[in-house]
């Protein structure tokens, strides 16, 4: 039998996350081997190609910012950019960067085991390859790991059924369909209005109604694209300085510190942004007080009744069973509008559950929709989903999965503790998903490059969170998540969409730059909270004629 082959590291996942690790590590000599499940780069861009996807953070601020040539050359055609264009982008990226050459693509990883004394991971495929590794970077994104719904007859049924976040790849033609949708979060509320339009019939299966902002989507301005080109720099510094990844303004006052007439006027000027942000961040208090929350509450339903012509239908839409804000609010374009059209029915399961799929269409309690194709808007086994898939198993074999068997539990949302040199980029415990996923990546891979340059200028072989710094970043990260309102709701976040998920917080909501600044701080305290071992055999010298 063969040795299996060494690299320095293994990157996995050839998304945003895995592209800017390739270059990171790249530069700093390291010997990479890549893997990613999909037949290209793009990670959640390659799989998502639902009708109607796009960004909805502002395409000129989810991009990479790592390099002021790459930000001047490419220029976004709209406001929000659509998942074809994202897709352009990553592939430009790749292309100009080289970042395709140690990447294996169609290949999953499907283990990896630490071997303490040669201090290495073992990494296995799904096409039987085997790799070592001193470092082994998980860059498998936040929602990756799709999520089916558990309703009964799936196979039952006779038409087609599609997965927003497996879309097929030639496309779906829904023309003359009665088409069903199941699932009401971003992916169906994006898709929704963009499936009516081609659609015979939609009939919509909303067991949790959204909040859901218009997202005044519009082509670029050459002047505007050009002024933010021209103060590029300065922009992402204040990106990287703000709570969110994004810049907004942050307000002084409560809600509750104002008449009505003042809050519908901050309201009606936060929904006209067009932005997530604007309205979360209309008062201070929004998501960790529910009186002030139940104002802003009120005003998105009172403008789903001013869009929506059936009263009933406009009540349906209506969320009430969660603060505004603590599921991740969507943004829109026409989507209330929708319910307006001849050819939309919307069915609320929460109500009346939906039994089984049958032959011919979707049964509730009460009914059966007759339907040729089915679209699951189901969503993600999300954060810790995508880091659970491989078998993981670290110092003295205990497994990832019993490890986080009660929740997910790192150092920083980047290490875990008995699983040394194992990065996870915006892993569970940082901020991730709450930011701009794009200034989130880049401030973490920045970080893990940082910290393999530092360990292999001391010789050091192995690099492992203590249990005692773990134990107190994830209390830091409960206590935060408990000032606030989002632990309340049943959402993705706190693993209530995933049934037998352990209910966990989990993204950090310290907002981005305190978490950078504990990051830096952990850095320069000579990796503080970790535990640092020497190299049981001498590192090769870093050297840049080895990439
Ligand atoms: P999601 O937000 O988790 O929504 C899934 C939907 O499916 C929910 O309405 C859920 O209802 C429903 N559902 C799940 N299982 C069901 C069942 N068995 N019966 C009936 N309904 C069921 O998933 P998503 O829409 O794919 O979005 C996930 C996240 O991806 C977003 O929050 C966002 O962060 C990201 N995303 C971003 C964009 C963008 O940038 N524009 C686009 C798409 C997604 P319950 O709420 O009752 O569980």
């Amino acid at each position: 039998m063969t040795e299996p082959r060494d690299v320095d590291a293994v990157v996995v996942g050839a998304g945003f996350a895995g592209l800017y690790a390739h270059h990171r590590l790249r530069q700093l000599g390291l010997t990479l081997q890549g893997y990613e499940a999909a037949a290209d780069v793009g990670g959640t861009w390659w799989w998502n190609r639902y009708p109607g996807a796009r960004c909805d953070v502002e395409s000129m601020d989810y991009c990479y910012s790592f390099s002021p040539d790459l930000e001047q050359e490419w220029t976004w055609s709209e406001r929000y950019a659509t998942q074809p264009e994202i897709l352009q982008y990553v592939n430009h990226v790749a292309d100009r960067f080289d970042l395709r050459r140690d990447i294996q693509f169609e290949t999953r990883v499907t283990a990896a085991a630490w071997d303490d004394a040669a201090q290495r991971w073992h990494i296995a495929t799904d096409r039987g390859d085997s790799v070592t590794a001193r470092f082994c970077i998980m860059a498998t994104g936040c929602l990756s790991a799709a999520k089916q719904p558990e309703i009964d007859g799936i196979d039952t049924f006779r038409g087609p059924t599609f997965h927003t976040g497996r879309w097929p790849h030639e496309g779906v033609d829904f023309s003359g369909l009665r088409v069903g949708v199941i699932g009401t979060g971003s992916s169906g509320i994006q898709s929704i209005p963009v499936i009516a339009r081609q659609a015979a019939h939609v009939t919509v299966f909303q067991r949790t109604p959204n909040f859901s902002m218009p997202a005044k989507n519009a082509p670029l301005d050459p002047e505007s694209v050009a002024a933010r080109k021209a103060r590029y720099r300065e922009h992402r510094q204040a990106m990287r300085e703000s709570r969110a990844g994004v810049v907004v303004p942050m307000p002084e006052e409560s809600a509750l510190s104002v008449d009505a007439d003042a809050r519908e006027t901050r309201f009606a000027a936060a929904w006209e942004t067009g932005t997530l942000y604007g309205m979360v961040s209309a008062y201070n208090d929004l998501l960790i007080d529910r009186d002030a929350n139940d104002t802003a509450a009120e005003y998105v339903r009172s403008r789903i009744r001013d869009i929506v012509a059936d009263p009933e239908v406009a009540e349906r839409l209506s969320p009430r069973n969660h603060p505004f804000g603590t599921k991740r609010p969507c943004l829109d374009t026409e989507y209330y509008a929708t319910y307006n059209r001849d050819n939309v029915t919307l069915v609320d399961v929460r109500s009346t559950p939906i039994v089984e799929l049958t032959a011919a269409g979707v049964r509730t309690t009460t009914d059966e929709y007759a339907v040729d194709a089915i679209v699951f808007a189901t969503g993600f086994d999300a954060m810790s989903g995508p880091l659970l898939g491989p078998d993981i198993t670290g110092v003295g074999g205990t497994t990832l999965r019993d490890k986080w068997a009660a929740g997910p539990r790192t150092y920083l949302g980047i290490a875990t503790a008995g699983f040394p040199n194992l990065f996870t980029v915006t892993g569970p415990g940082s901020p991730s998903v709450l930011v701009n996923m794009l200034v989130a990546i880049e401030q973490h891979v920045d970080w893990v490059a940082a910290c393999i340059a530092f360990l292999r200028e001391r010789g050091v072989g192995a690099i492992d969170a203590t249990v005692e710094a773990e134990d107190r970043w994830v209390h830091h990260v409960n206590e935060v998540a408990n000032l606030t309102l989002f632990p309340t709701a049943n959402s993705w976040y706190m693993g209530a969409n995933v049934p037998g998920k352990p209910r966990v917080f989990m993204p950090y909501i310290g907002g981005l730059p305190r978490y950078s600044k504990i990051c830096d701080d952990v850095a320069a305290d000579d990796y503080r909270g970790f535990t640092l071992t020497p190299a049981s055999a001498p590192e090769p010298a870093p050297s840049a004629s080895r990439t």
